[in-house]
């Protein structure tokens, strides 16, 4: 993977912008049905900020957090994820990339219903063919408040306590950005409100850059930074507005 033109690199060899997307152009279907998802999208995530990708229904949100970790490849433009220029990476490359320096986690927890906490914490350095250290692993779960939930399988545990789990997974490589795609979907809003706060000690604690796709207006009004889509192009943004300032906002690019 080539450092990317243009890549700042900080005095301690982080960059200060994560993640970058410049000029980004992605289009869906065949030509008679074309759909271009993304639409010149350019857009930056500081490193250490935590950013909400609000829009329309198909405006190109989940496109954007795909594009941006290098799970899909764009048509046009540039794609930066913690200094590397991903553009033209080979699919070797995309995958040494989503193991070691971004991380995922899902509405829907996606956990192995069979593995431990544990367990389904170390399989990505297992499947890495990284060397398992039980301890960091305890130390991931710990830091997600499940130090005494490591032996419980997913059934046994809440939603809530299940996406905690994916948080620890996602952490345990020490990614410098996480993807979270509707991270508090499919929770009650107790577990939400629980969920969100460990991203946000994640952020003022460690310095651990977010990019979250959401929908819902109370969740995107705790991050630091949202960004608004619609019809695949960057139209809005805010730092840390109310929930209120983002629905109005919302509302007004649906109609
Ligand atoms: P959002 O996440 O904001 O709902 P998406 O990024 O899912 O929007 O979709 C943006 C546009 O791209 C929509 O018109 C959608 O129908 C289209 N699209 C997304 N994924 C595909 C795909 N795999 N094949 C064809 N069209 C797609």
């Amino acid at each position: 993977m080539s450092i990317g033109n243009g890549a700042h690199w900080g005095p301690s060899g982080v960059q200060p912008v994560a993640v970058e997307l410049r000029g980004v152009i992605k289009e869906y279907g065949s030509r008679q049905a074309r759909v271009r998802a993304l639409d010149g999208v350019s857009v930056a995530f500081p490193t250490g900020t935590w950013t909400a990708v609000m829009g329309p229904s198909g405006s190109g949100k989940s496109t954007l957090l795909h594009c941006a970790a290098g799970l899909e490849k764009v048509d046009a433009g540039q794609v930066l994820v913690a200094g590397a220029n991903i553009t033209n990476a080979s699919a070797a490359e995309l995958t040494a990339l989503r193991r070691g320096r971004v991380g995922f986690v899902f509405q829907t927890f996606n956990l192995v219903s069979s593995l431990t906490a544990e367990q389904n914490v170390e399989l990505p350095l297992k499947l890495a063919g990284a060397r398992t250290s039980r301890r960091e692993v305890r130390r991931v779960l710990e830091a997600v408040g499940l130090g005494d939930r490591t032996r419980h399988k997913p059934g046994e545990l809440s939603g809530g306590q299940q996406q905690r789990v994916a948080i620890a997974r996602a952490m345990v490589s020490r990614p410098a950005v996480l993807f979270a795609d509707e991270p508090t979907g499919a929770l009650d809003s107790k577990s939400a409100r629980d969920v969100l706060a460990l991203l946000e000690t994640m952020v003022s604690g460690s310095g651990q850059t977010i990019v979250m796709v959401t929908h819902d207006p109370t969740v995107a009004a705790s991050a630091t930074t949202v960004v608004f889509l619609r019809d695949g192009q960057v139209v809005d943004s805010a730092i840390r507005p109310s929930a209120h300032e983002v629905a109005g906002r919302l509302a007004r690019l649906e109609h």
